[in-house]
């Protein structure tokens, strides 16, 4: 599904080197590199304040203890996306109100968020899928409507730019109050181990995540906040410099992979090529397709044998999943969620696919899917 063997020997004199610069300071843990791959994503991304920590998943957890959520408290979003998501909620203690998606875009419906919100509602947490957009020109307006902070979950779209009607275009992860993603090794910005980052315009939150993911201490063995201890190591800061630097490149890769992909699969039956938000990039994090005809476990055996990796992100939505079931989901509220369980197919895609790679892909579904 990824090639990251491939990717890193092409960089790997810029790599050795900034593992060797780690190594000759012994700043393993903070230090000088964390703080300016910080200062490098706020540039790129274009959002004052970023916020390292442990992974993607901490991320959310802190961005949520910002805000004080907890028990009692809501918070809407999709079970349409990894668990991460639904499971940070969990943790705080307050309710994940999950709303179904768009059976298109496969991102949160914003007229079901707009539905679902109450009184207790504390944040909306929409996910940028697959490495699309949620539609932020309305989440935006039901999150200033209602003054509900909204946390964008950018773990799969870093990068990606929205440019709507909303007053604000930019970079995904910097319209919410926060932003959070992750850098685990195949993401589109991934390091060589585990870490995430929040990112934020607001300086008060800032502090109060800084303070959070270091044991709620702000003065050197001072707590005032019940943190959790989550950090960026030196040398995964290091390596995500070198590969920040690439990144604009990564994802024209990934880019003109998807458009060969679209070119070879357009035509073939039973196959729905990804469907653009025309208001956003897309990064493709994942290639995935909707297979129409009820064949789609079919073809990924059929795919197994021919020696061709594919997955399903994601088989089961978080409505139906056991670790939930204690919220007790309707059911029936999420046909879409359980139209696309059942019928996605995410392809090979990394930014060292080539084009005969993606004719043999492209093919073998082509001959199977015409049967
Ligand atoms: C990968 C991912 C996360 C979690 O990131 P980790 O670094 O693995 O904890 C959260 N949300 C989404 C949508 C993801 O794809």
């Amino acid at each position: 599904m990824v090639d990251l063997v491939g990717q890193h020997a092409k960089i790997q004199t810029e790599l050795d080197a900034a593992m060797q610069r780690v190594m000759a300071t012994g700043a393993f843990v903070k230090g000088p590199e964390v703080a300016e791959f910080a200062n490098e994503l706020a540039e790129f991304t274009g959002t004052r304040h970023v916020i390292t920590c442990g992974n993607g998943t901490d991320a959310l957890q802190i961005a949520l203890m910002a805000l004080g959520v907890g028990a009692g408290d809501e918070v809407i979003t999709t079970g349409f996306t990894f668990v991460s998501t639904v499971e940070v909620v969990a943790l705080t203690g307050a309710t994940p109100v999950l709303v179904d998606v768009h059976p298109d875009t496969f991102t949160i419906n914003p007229e079901h968020v707009r539905a679902a919100i109450t009184n207790r509602t504390k944040a909306i947490i929409p996910v940028h899928l697959f490495g699309q957009m949620a539609n932020m020109d309305e989440l935006m307006d039901i999150s200033e409507q209602n003054g509900i902070p909204i946390i964008e979950d950018n773990a799969q779209a870093i990068g990606a730019v929205w440019s709507g009607d909303y007053k604000r275009s930019g970079q995904s992860g910097t319209f919410g109050l926060m932003g959070t993603t992750s850098f685990f090794p195949s993401k589109n910005l991934g390091c060589m181990g585990d870490g995430g980052a929040i990112m934020t315009n607001d300086a008060e939150i800032a502090e109060k995540c800084q303070q959070i993911a270091n044991h709620g201490m702000a003065v050197q063995y001072h707590h005032d906040v019940v943190g959790i201890n989550s950090r960026l190591d030196g040398l995964q800061a290091a390596i995500l410099r070198v590969k920040l630097k690439h990144l604009k490149n990564y994802i024209d890769a990934r880019q003109a992979a998807a458009a060969r992909y679209d070119a070879m699969l357009e035509l073939c039956p039973g196959v729905q090529i990804p469907v653009r938000e025309h208001r956003s990039s897309h990064v493709f994090h994942q290639y995935t397709l909707k297979i129409t005809n009820g064949k789609r476990n079919a073809l990924r055996s059929h795919l197994t044998e021919q020696g061709i990796p594919s997955a399903i992100y994601y088989p089961v939505p978080g409505h139906a999943q056991k670790a939930f079931s204690r919220f007790q989901y309707n059911p029936d509220a999420y046909p879409s969620s359980d139209e696309l369980s059942q019928s996605v197919l995410s392809l090979p895609m990394h930014t060292e696919l080539n084009e005969d790679q993606q004719q043999k892909i492209s093919g073998d579904i082509f001959n199977f899917m015409k049967e």
